[in-house]
């Protein structure tokens, strides 16, 4: 039996229909780069995450960097984030002037350790973006509140999160602004790239609109610096679509979870993934913990069980960002958790079967 990591086609087939039908508006409608499909997806987007705007862009990366540059974050700047996370988090940071600072994570979520973080704030400090990690928020009440005691800006990078809930809240809703991803293999993925930011600052989703769209309200009235960072009809017709799907797929996750949790939880080798008792995960990854991880991986690829790794090296130890000399050992947990990473196959049609197959497999290599 084979289980890959995800399996996109799966999906594809189970909403063909609709989907054929949403593109084949949008060819006829020939409404390519920004325009109603995309008006459209955002107003739903915002209902979603029970936020006023929505601002759709060309990708997760894109959403943050936009995001940070509307909220005047710049040279000089410095902004907190953690080491466990896809580079874009740093890259956008970075590509605003301003310098990424790397703050410890917590053990049982592997998300920011909101005990960490005031140490790590200096006169310099301009935001916070506590990443919500494989579809798990971080502890959004104490970054929350230190934020506020010291005037920060807080973005969520939300790019895992789609439906994630912090003490019944939307994860992206509680921050100043939420980014999301669309990427193709995300809970809520495109069919491309694209992404968007929510808030409930109407200055910021303003700003934001007009940044996307080369700093014009009307055609050729510059009134800022943009860039173009617009997202494609084509996915605003995909998304709209497939957000009617979303919450029964991330139910779907849940409960894969829940059956690869009961199953697994006798291998004491393994440290299982754990829910927050203020989240509801959407386990975008499932991610267990082993120690000799490299052999598990590839000795469940001979068996046909296709796992990953989010990610294997922590940020501050990645050679793009030498330059910032965060030495080894000084963001021990992250260090950790990432050198003991495995992403089990997880999507919302993965069958039963698979997961038990996932499970004999394993145990009859560990124990
Ligand atoms: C996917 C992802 C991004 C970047 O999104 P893109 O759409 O690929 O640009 C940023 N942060 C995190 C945590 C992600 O998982």
């Amino acid at each position: 039996m084979q289980v890959p990591l995800l399996d996109l086609k799966a999906q594809y087939k189970s909403i063909k229909t609709e989907i054929d039908q949403a593109l084949q508006t949008v060819l006829n409608e020939t409404a390519f780069a920004g325009g109603p499909f995309v008006a459209r997806f955002e107003e739903a987007f915002a209902a979603f995450c029970e936020c006023r705007h929505a601002v759709g862009v060309g990708s997760g990366t894109d959403a943050l960097w936009m995001a940070l540059i509307a909220a005047g974050v710049g040279p000089g700047h410095e902004v907190i984030t953690v080491p466990d996370t896809f580079i874009a988090t740093a890259e956008a940071i970075t590509f605003c002037g301003a310098q990424p600072v790397f703050v410890d994570v917590e053990e049982s979520t592997c998300n920011m350790d909101p005990n960490k973080l005031e140490e790590a704030i200096t006169e310099r400090t301009k935001a916070i973006i506590p990443v919500h990690l494989f579809g798990q928020p971080a502890n959004m009440d104490p970054i929350m509140e230190i934020a506020r005691r010291h005037g920060l800006i807080v973005i969520e990078d939300a790019c895992q999160a789609h439906g994630a809930l912090y003490k019944g809240k939307k994860a992206g809703s509680i921050g100043d602004a939420g980014c999301f991803s669309f990427y193709p293999g995300k809970n809520l993925g495109a069919y491309g790239e694209a992404g968007a930011v929510v808030t409930n600052d109407d200055s910021l989703a303003e700003k934001m609109r007009m940044f996307r769209d080369h700093g014009q309200a009307r055609k050729y009235e510059h009134s800022m610096i943009g860039w173009n960072a617009r997202m494609d009809g084509i996915q605003g017709a995909v998304l709209s679509v497939k957000l009617n799907h979303l919450e029964e797929w991330n139910n779907a996750r849940r409960r894969h979870a829940g059956l690869y949790g009961e199953l697994l939880r006798n291998i004491e080798q393994i440290v299982l993934p754990t829910e927050a008792d203020y989240a509801r995960h959407i386990y975008h990854i499932y991610a267990i913990r082993v120690k000799d991880r490299d052999k598990l991986i590839s000795r469940l690829a001979e068996h046909q069980i296709f796992c990953g790794i989010h990610y294997p090296v922590p940020l501050h130890r990645q050679k793009a960002y030498e330059s910032l000399a965060v030495p080894a050992g000084s963001l021990p947990v992250a260090e950790q958790c990432a050198s003991e990473f495995v992403s089990l196959p997880m999507y919302p049609e993965l069958k039963e079967e698979q997961i038990e197959h996932v499970y004999e497999t394993i145990k009859s290599l560990m124990l």
